[in-house]
């Protein structure tokens, strides 16, 4: 064990501040960074990486973004934290509200997983209803109601995913099968006069990844309209992802609220909420559902986030991203054919999923039945190959902007020769 390894799990709850980067997926030492620049992470003990994790989604433009990093300098010159408002708050607002309309009126947070839990709590106080639902495989961060996963026994009553979350608070939540509208119906037919949200990430980032079936978002449009619940998008992925705005913007589909997070802090810890200015004005002091935060509008995250997003308007990058994507997953599954391994890589704009199996990936159930042994091995083997792939088969790979052609082949390269290593059959 290296000596970083014993000193970290002396200090920290297996060894890290974030479960999945103990590596408890794939086995192996997790990696520890020292520091990274495009498209490339270096490790503690001098391994230069190929990133495809990009720190999980809020990296579109590659890691330390010059603008990004001066924004940043410039903006802790002028303090780091005031706790009034700004006129970069103001602007940042501004900016979102312009590209995804939906957000009439947006509240900044610390992380994707506050934006979750305040939805949450406004649609409830917005709606005087509790319960909530949820799909399976969906993530929304790790706030109590939202740590559930479909329960063995009754049908549609979810269980507790993490030890803590009280059964009381669990049982709020239904959990249905993404992709699948008659589950959504069931629910709705008990439990519609008690629901107060639907949340769903419009495009499934947390599962590998699945696409929304044609009019499956729709689809839940409606049946909150019919019901009276709101329809939240956890948009903490896909925003900024694809287009200068949500996936809301590609599919068509209006949502009640929208969370942001990840691209929109540019690495700095951020989340933000947003929606119908009725729903929104609940929030306090407007209204009477409570959320605060000492932190919130940091202004140095907000720099961070503004200079980002400044830069993806100015100069966007998507179609780039989505060919590049598209070429490397195309080689990939070249070289996958050729030496006969079963792996299906879906693929949207700049993100994909490397996944064993030989069959295609619509449901859940389809990833959480593929080879995970296999996907362990693949990945301790790119690590020797120089490239750093999400430590989950569940985790989605990510392009930045600054993964240009000749990275891509070296990845490709590297890929084919993991390939070529494994030794599960
Ligand atoms: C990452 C993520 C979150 C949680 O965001 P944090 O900033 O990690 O709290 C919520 N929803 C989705 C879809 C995510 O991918």
């Amino acid at each position: 064990m290296s000596d970083l390894k014993k000193r970290a799990e002396e200090v920290m709850p297996g060894g890290v501040n974030s479960s999945v980067r103990a590596f408890h997926y794939v086995g192996g030492d997790p990696i520890f960074a020292k520091s990274a620049n495009g498209a490339y992470i270096e490790t503690f003990d001098g391994r230069r990486l190929i990133d495809f994790c990009m720190s999980f989604g809020p990296l579109i433009l590659g890691h330390a973004h010059p603008d990004v990093v001066e924004a940043i300098q410039r903006a802790s010159e002028r303090g780091t934290s005031f706790a009034v408002t700004t006129e970069a708050e103001i602007a940042m607002a501004e900016l979102i509200r312009d590209a995804v309309p939906s957000m009439e009126r947006i509240r900044l947070v610390n992380s994707g997983t506050e934006a979750c839990m305040t939805a949450i709590r406004l649609a409830r106080g917005y709606t005087g209803r509790n319960k909530i639902l949820k799909f399976s495989g969906c993530y929304h961060g790790h706030s109590d109601g939202l740590l559930v996963k479909a329960g063995s026994g009754v049908a549609g009553i979810a269980a507790a995913s993490s030890a803590g979350v009280p059964d009381k608070i669990a049982e709020q939540t239904v959990v249905a099968r993404f992709n699948n509208p008659e589950d959504v119906s069931r629910m709705i037919a008990d439990e519609g006069a008690d629901l107060a949200a639907i949340i769903v990430e419009p495009i499934a980032a947390n599962m590998g990844l699945v696409e929304p079936n044609d009019g499956f978002l729709e689809f839940l449009r409606q049946k909150s309209d019919e019901c009276g619940a709101c329809l939240i998008f956890d948009e903490v992925i896909t925003g900024f992802r694809f287009t200068f705005g949500g996936y809301q913007n590609i599919c068509g589909t209006r949502p009640d609220i929208t969370c942001l997070g990840k691209i929109i802090g540019g690495g700095l810890p951020i989340g933000a909420l947003g929606g119908r200015a009725d729903i929104m004005d609940c929030l306090a002091p407007a209204g009477p559902v409570y959320q605060a935060g000492t932190l919130s509008g940091n202004p140095i995250s907000v720099a961070s986030g503004l200079a980002t997003l400044t830069e993806l308007k100015s100069n966007p990058p998507y179609e780039r991203l989505e060919k590049g994507t598209t070429d490397l997953v195309r080689a990939m599954t070249q070289t996958a054919e050729d030496t006969g391994v079963d792996v299906r890589i879906p693929h949207i704009g700049s993100l994909f999923a490397p996944l064993f199996t030989d069959r295609s990936v619509k449901y859940f159930e389809d990833v959480e039945t593929t080879d995970q042994n296999k996907f362990s091995e693949a990945f301790r083997l790119l690590l020797d190959n120089g490239i750093y792939f999400p430590p989950s088969p569940f985790e989605v790979c990510f392009l930045s902007s600054a993964h240009h052609d000749s990275i891509l082949d070296d990845a490709v390269e590297g890929w084919n020769r993991t390939l070529k290593g494994l030794t599960l059959s």
